[in-house]
This record gives C-alpha cells, structure tokens and sequence, in this order.
C-alpha cells in the first residue's frame, strides 16, 4: 500500500515537472529533422500488407498448399522411416545382414562398412516410392521442378553414393567407441558427431556441392563489385563470391554461406542473379553477411550440439529399453552389435521429430538476426521485402504464430517484411519507389 502511494507520489510530481518545463519552454526547442518527418504518416501494417498483395490469390494458395503438406510430410517421413526399420529388425534382415559381414571379413571396421553398405541400399530401395513422391511428383505438381526424372535420378544417385562414403567414416568411429565404452559410448558420441558436422562442413563446398551443381566465380562486376564492397565494409576478407547453376534443379531463389574456417564462401545462386534486381541481389547478400560475421556456423554447432548430446543419451535409453524387450527376437546381441542400427534409427528419428520445434527455432532465430544484419548492411528494406515474397513461393507467407514457432526453419514472410518496413520506418530516405512498383509475378 505504501509502496502504492509512493510510486502515485511520484508520478504526479515527475508529471509536474514535465508540464513546467513544456509551459515555460526554458529548453531550447529541438529540431525536428526533416528525414524524419514520414515516421508519422508511414504505415508500416499497410506497407507489409501492400507487398503480401503482390502475389496472385491463386500462387498465394498453391505456396500454401505445398509448405502446409510439408507438415505432414514430417510426419509421414518419420512413420515410413520407422516402419521400413522395424521391419528390418522383425524379420531379422538387420540380423542377416551382420551375418553376411561377418562371414565375409573378421575385421571389425570392415564388417561395419559392409553391414553400412547393406543397409543403405536396403533402405533407400524400401522407402524409395517415398522419396519419389516427395523428392519428383511432388515438387512437379507445385511447379517448383526443372529436372526430367533421369536427371533427378542421376542426383538421387549421386546422392546416395555420397551418404554410403560419408555414412561409413562416421559408422565405422561412431561403433568402434560403442564396443570400446559400451552404456557410455553417447558423451563421446555426440562428440565424434560434432567433429564429423565440422569435418562434413569444411569439405563440402569444395568436395560436395560441385557434384550436383557447376560453381564458378562470379564474374559480373556490376553485381560483385558492389558486393564486395560491402564485404569490405563489414570486415569479410572477401575476394571472391561464388554463383551456382541453381536453375539446373528449380527456380528458387537462394543464396548461402558454405564450409568451415579457410573453405567458408558466400554462393549465390542463377535464379536470384537472373530474376532480381540489384538492391534485391544486396540485400541477399547482406543477410549471408549476417551469418558469417555473427559466426553463426560456429554459434549453430554448439546449440546443435547440445541437442545431440541430448539426442545420444535418449538413443542409448531407448534402444536399452527395446533391447529388453525385444532383443532376443529380433536377433540383436546388444548395444555393440551393430544389427541394433535400425533400432538406432527409430529412436533417433522420433527424438529428432519431436524436437523439431526447438532445432526450428534455433535456425530461425539466426536467420532472424542475419535479417536485421542484412537491412542494416544493404540498406535496401524495399529490396529485401520483395526478395521475402520471392521466397514466399516455396514458404507459406503468412503463418500464424504457433504455426511459425513449430515448422519455421526461416521466418515467414509477414514476419521478415514486417521487420524491413520496421526498419524503413526509421530510415524513410532508403525507400525506393522502384522496387515498390515492382512486379514480380507476373501473369501468364
Ligand atoms: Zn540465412
């Protein structure tokens, strides 16, 4: 009561005080600056819901449609995955396999490459309609697909070479350090994956990402001069910037930051340099500036790691409690035995699903602050608001809340605009009638 009383006191004498100084005008008045002037009148709600409108009812609804099956799509992957494994484990395929390994070599490592081997080819064969559907027919449907299906097979191909290489150089440590270490193989797990993250991100722009698409220079210097400029400007030793044959796959426009310590590069993709204007192209880049410069590939493998750790502690409580159960019918000897892999994969796959609320988060909120880094770079709000629409074409624009929190690995699109038109509200000089007036998409 007395705190109450206190705090009415005071106002009604800091009110006071105010009033004084407004009636007697002892201050010298401040200037208002002119620039500032448009804060008054500028809508930043309206603003947001003039661009929304730039795209057709009709393209609005279709983008709907295909980010809103992407849900299920969560769900489905998830429960086909874990069929396909169960089965595995079942009718003692898992079993049979390690059989096979082991009767061809008795050096460990090499029975845990040909058990790997066995199992990914077993598996993507079985969940292949899945991948087929969602991967090709899916992606043609919402017109979002530039390949035949022979060359979508070659990638899925190429695909699937890459993760039985890369699969067997984790494989062999990750088991090596479960037989060594037994119910604690997961601390030292989880930190064999980070070191894998790490080593998969360092080769992967040099090694990887050249298999599916033609990276060169960018040699434009209308588009790289101004963009290493701005490189320059944000302290990024820069001498380079990367562009892709993005169309080869799909119209999207993207642009990203790549690799780890000396190979990190920015690449941007054709779609974005052919179907953008250049405030667009450098507000894009000033957003993959954002994550370098806010170390966000560093910042993501230690949150990301975290969730792992956590991750390999519910694996080793979940295939224990199977194991109980279920281990002597499905032929699994133990937790060292690596026949237990598909098991492994139904409880990890579950953790990641359920989780997938909290990895969404994390990303989305770096990609937030690469936006806020991005607008103060380029200085383009009306470049970057157009540029969200672009993307709206393969993300649902205007998400609700919760819809946001749970499926968002980006934000969404009222969410990203709304925060250039924040921004524009404050610097109303950077607007630019063209990018305003701009269409882009255009009626056929
Ligand atoms: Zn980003």
């Amino acid at each position: 009561m007395l705190r109450a009383i206190r705090l009415v006191v005071f106002c009604v004498l800091f009110l006071s005080v105010l009033g004084f100084a407004q009636n007697n005008s002892v201050q010298p008045q401040l200037q208002q600056p002119a620039a500032l002037a448009p804060l008054q009148t500028f809508d930043i709600n309206a603003a947001v819901n003039a661009y929304l409108a730039k795209m057709p009812a009709a393209r609005r609804a279709r983008s709907d449609a295909y980010f809103e099956g992407g849900y299920w799509l969560l769900l489905w992957d998830f429960l086909v995955s874990a069929f396909v494994m169960w089965l595995l484990l079942r009718f003692r395929w898992s079993e049979k396999m390690r059989n096979l390994a082991e009767r061809i070599t008795r050096f460990r490592p090499l029975q845990t490459v040909l058990y790997w081997l066995q199992f990914m080819i077993v598996t993507s064969v079985a969940t292949f309609p899945m991948t087929v559907y969602e991967g090709f027919f899916r992606e043609r449907k919402y017109d979002l697909m530039n390949q035949t299906f022979g060359e979508w097979m070659r990638d899925q191909t190429v695909g699937l070479a890459v993760s039985l290489v890369l699969g067997a150089i984790l494989m062999v440590p990750l088991f090596g350090l479960v037989r060594k270490l037994g119910q604690n193989w997961w601390v030292w797990g989880a930190v064999l994956m980070i070191v894998f993250f790490t080593f998969v991100s360092l080769i992967a722009p040099v090694y990887i990402a050249p298999l599916f698409n033609r990276y060169k220079k960018l040699e434009d210097v209308r588009i790289k001069d101004p963009i290493l400029q701005m490189a320059r400007a944000n302290g990024i030793p820069a001498k380079d910037v990367y562009e892709f044959d993005a169309s080869k796959q799909s119209n999207r426009v993207s642009a990203n930051v790549s690799g780890f310590g000396s190979t990190m590069r920015i690449s941007l993709n054709d779609n974005l340099l052919n179907r953008c204007t250049l405030p667009e192209i450098e507000t894009t880049m000033g957003h993959e500036m954002g994550h370098y410069v806010l170390n966000h590939a560093y910042k993501g493998l230690i949150m990301f790691g975290v969730v792992i750790v956590i991750a390999f502690a519910f694996v080793n409580w979940g295939i224990n409690w199977a194991l109980a159960r279920w281990g002597t019918a499905w032929g699994v000897r133990g937790i060292t035995d690596m026949a237990v892999l598909p098991l492994a994969v139904i409880v990890f796959s579950l953790f990641l699903f359920l989780t997938t609320p909290v990895t969404n988060t994390i990303t989305r909120t770096m990609e937030f602050e690469a936006d806020m880094y991005g607008l103060n770079a380029a200085r383009q709000p009306d470049g970057e608001a157009n540029v969200d629409m672009m993307l709206g074409e393969y993300r649902k624009l205007d998400p609700g809340p919760v819809e946001e929190f749970l499926f968002y690995d980006h934000p969404g699109g009222r969410t990203r605009i709304t925060a250039a038109m924040r921004w524009k509200a404050e610097h109303p000089e950077t607007a630019s009638t063209e990018e305003i007036s701009r269409v882009l998409f255009p009626q056929k």
